[in-house]
């Protein structure tokens, strides 16, 4: 952790668009995300070979 500029909480859209845009101006980020696969509301997945779209359109 000592080497990360900036820490943000949460990978859903706001996170993970934040995070790009400071990475692109040259900032060390590090996206912390509580679930074990990023997203947040734009998430999806599968069950079985079955397709759950569940995030935006
Ligand atoms: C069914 C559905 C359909 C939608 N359709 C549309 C649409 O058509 N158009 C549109 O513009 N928007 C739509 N939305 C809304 C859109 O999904 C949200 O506006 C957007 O995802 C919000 O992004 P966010 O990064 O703010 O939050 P989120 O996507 O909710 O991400 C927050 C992230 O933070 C994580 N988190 C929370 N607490 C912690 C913690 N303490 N530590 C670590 N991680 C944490 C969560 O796990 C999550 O991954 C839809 C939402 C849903 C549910």
């Amino acid at each position: 952790m000592n080497n990360n500029d900036i820490i943000i909480i949460g990978g859903g859209l706001g996170g993970l668009t934040t995070g790009a845009l400071l990475a692109k101006e040259g900032w060390q980020v590090t996206v912390l995300e509580k679930n074990h696969i990023v997203g947040g509301g734009l998430q999806n997945f599968s069950r079985h070979g079955i397709h759950f779209d569940t995030g935006m359109h």
